[in-house]
């Protein structure tokens, strides 16, 4: 059974309860942080998931709402005495960025550091971006302010599907993604350039016609406003969610 856990629920501007979005899944022999934040390290032990244990990384795309912990995790793994890979997976725009970040800071001189490969994605719909006996992965780009890319997991062993939008509008791409998903995580920022609204996730989760519906990135503490629940089940008829920080969603 994989499962993932929301790590953060937040959209740009997190407050004491919700972490910016960011998650991870949960595999026998292999885990996934999702996009990287703040310190995931005291995240993940919050979380009960050792840091040892991840093996791979995606970014949906190179904001600093969603990557801004890289340099901190990889360092903090390496001062742990992490020998074992990581491979980090994303779009040749963002692990460019990425890469240009970590000279920055001279990683290329950080004694006994630990193998990094980069995996650059091509931005075509359905992009497989890892396999694995727990879970497939895909990719497709999503429209966003920079190239940003969605995710479907797909669990081995029971066949289950989950889908996430990242931060998108509405488009084809998100629904083809989410297609028939068990379980859809989709931004609700607002009815924003780049973004969609909880009202839009809604409809995209009726018109991909998913099992049920997680809302993600969506503001909170003072900047929170109105229902995003109910204005999502407006437009779906199954059931809806507003994703938790270490909310467990097993698929
Ligand atoms: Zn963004």
């Amino acid at each position: 059974m994989v499962k993932l856990i929301i790590l953060g629920s937040s959209n740009a501007i997190p407050d004491i309860d919700h972490e910016n979005t960011h998650m991870v899944i949960v595999g026998n022999t292999r885990s996934v942080l999702i996009d990287c934040v703040s310190n995931p390290i005291v995240r993940l032990q919050q979380a009960g998931v050792d840091t040892d244990s991840i093996t791979d990384m995606i970014l949906t795309h190179f904001h600093p709402d969603h990557v801004s912990g890289v340099p901190l995790l990889l360092m903090n793994m390496w001062l742990m005495g992490r020998r074992e890979p990581l491979s980090i997976h994303g779009l040749e725009h963002t692990l460019d960025r990425m890469e240009n970040l970590m000279s920055a800071y001279s990683w290329g001189n950080w004694p006994g550091f630990f193998p990094v490969a980069f995996h650059r994605l091509p931005g075509q719909e359905l992009t497989p971006v890892l396999d694995c006996d727990d879970f497939h992965i895909l990719a497709s780009p999503v429209r966003h302010l920079i190239p940003a890319i969605g995710l479907r997991v797909e669990d081995s062993g029971t066949k289950k599907t989950l889908a996430y939008s990242c931060d998108t509008e509405p488009c084809e791409e998100v629904t083809h993604l989410a297609s028939g998903a068990d379980v859809l995580i989709h931004e609700a920022a607002g009815r924003l350039l780049g973004h969609s609204s909880a009202a839009q996730a809604g409809e995209t989760a009726r018109q991909a016609e998913v099992g049920a519906l997680y809302l993600i990135h969506y503001p909170t503490g003072r900047y929170a406003s109105g229902d995003p629940v109910a204005e999502a089940r407006e437009q779906f008829p199954g059931p809806v969610r507003l994703a938790e920080d270490f909310m467990e969603i097993e698929f």
